[in-house]
């Protein structure tokens, strides 16, 4: 990357801002209920803390819409954090102003201050210019390690790049350079495997990995949205009607690049969409008309599978089915499974996808599970993203 990151910077002694997404789940009682946030973001904080530098902490929760909202503030987060690096961490209730400016000039070096919320001040969605100058204003140096975020122009992410040296963390950099590698230079035979609920939400991914890859693979609802481009009836299965037509735009400009493009050979299909559905297995050439597909059937897992394990980079995003239902998750647990298989680079992206890798424990045998679900999508579509972008040059 030709941005600068954190280690093109001496940050030695220097007071810090780093921007991290630290947009957790939490349960009721605001207990964090995933952590993988907060651990991916431990490489940048204990080599700030090696270096000496004084380090404030600024990550949004949630959407609390430009206002003080009780349950999202940051306090959970910062005793987390405590327990992950066993130091005592100090969190305040703002961002700017004297609160915020005594607690910085209170900072020794290699401690960490945590602000508040970023998202109770409306200025940030807006991407305000003289917020983010206040911002800016706490600290020398600010690092962007808010991969989640960075396809946001908020003012904590873009704007306030323009008022000091502005890196990358760890974090950043190793998501931009993983799947900048697998998009530019990767290793062939370089696989996609697709799947998820709606063709809309994938298109601008789909089209740009057309550029790019020797085989896709679609699976998951999008798929009956491309039978139908190909003129099969598919019974009572999710069907966008309105990207019917895209979908053979898109079946004619992978025969145009000569990119492989394989669709589900049978199906899982159901009655209705529950757990305890009766259900059956079907080629989609004869989809009942009143039943519904939701997961891709054993033979097509097996094909998807043979195609995953002889490609050298894979990246797969969009479930196969269903797979928050036993019943019709096994399409989902083979490509995992599959990916666990490959030599080569693995990359997962979309929060439910990496969700679902978690889940069935195979998280740690793939190359690189992406922390951002919008912004992994939005890479992979080939977008510039406003949070890198905004960086300093190298
Ligand atoms: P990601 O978050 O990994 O990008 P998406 O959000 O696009 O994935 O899609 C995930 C959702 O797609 C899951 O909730 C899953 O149940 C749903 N899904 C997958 N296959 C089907 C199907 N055949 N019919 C209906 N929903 C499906
Ligand atoms: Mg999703």
């Amino acid at each position: 990357m030709e941005k600068m990151s954190l280690q093109d910077i001496n940050v030695d002694n220097k007071t810090v801002l780093v921007r991290f997404d630290y947009n957790v789940p939490m349960d009721e009682e605001g207990r964090i209920t995933d952590d993988t946030r907060l651990r991916e973001s431990l490489p940048t904080l204990k080599y700030l803390m090696s270096k000496g530098a004084k380090i404030v902490i600024v990550s949004h929760l949630g959407r609390p819409g430009g206002k003080i909202v009780e349950k999202l503030r940051l306090d959970p987060v910062a005793r987390e954090l405590e327990g992950l690096l066993g130091v005592p961490i100090k969190k305040i209730n703002s961002c700017i102003g004297p609160e915020a400016e005594a607690a910085v000039a209170a900072l020794e070096p290699g401690q960490i201050l945590l602000l508040e919320n970023v998202r109770f001040y409306p200025e940030e969605e807006k991407n305000d210019r003289e917020f983010a100058r206040k911002l800016a204003g706490l600290a020398e140096i600010y690092v962007n390690d808010a991969f989640g975020a960075a396809h946001r122009a908020h003012a904590s992410i873009s704007a306030i790049a323009e008022f000091l040296p502005a890196v990358a963390g760890f974090l950043l950099e190793k998501e931009i350079s993983i799947m900048g590698k697998a998009l530019n230079n990767p290793e062939r035979p370089f696989l996609a495997v697709l799947g998820g609920a709606k063709v809309a939400d994938k298109i601008g991914v789909i089209s740009n990995l057309l550029n790019k890859v020797d085989t896709l693979l679609i699976g998951g609802g999008m798929a009956y949205t491309f039978l139908r481009a190909q003129g099969l009836e598919v019974g009572k299965s999710i069907v966008e009607e309105s990207k019917i037509e895209l979908a053979a735009e898109l079946i004619a400009k992978a025969k145009q690049n000569g990119v492989e493009f394989i669709l589900p050979e049978d199906v899982v299909v159901a009655k209705e969409f529950k757990e305890d559905a009766e259900h059956k297995v079907v080629p989609v050439t004869a989809i009942p008309a009143d039943w519904m597909g939701l997961d891709i059937g054993p033979k097509t897992a097996e094909k998807f599978r043979q195609k995953i394990i002889n490609s050298s980079t894979v990246i797969w995003n969009g479930p196969m089915g269903v797979f928050e239902m036993d019943a019709f998750a096994r399409g989902t647990q083979a490509v995992a499974e599959a990916l666990t298989n490959v030599q080569g680079t693995t990359i997962v992206g979309g929060g439910d996808s990496a969700a679902a890798v978690e889940q069935m424990g195979m998280a740690e045998r793939i190359t690189h599970i992406s922390t951002g679900g919008g912004a992994s999508l939005e890479f992979l579509e080939g977008k510039d993203l406003p949070g890198v972008v905004a960086l300093s040059d190298k």
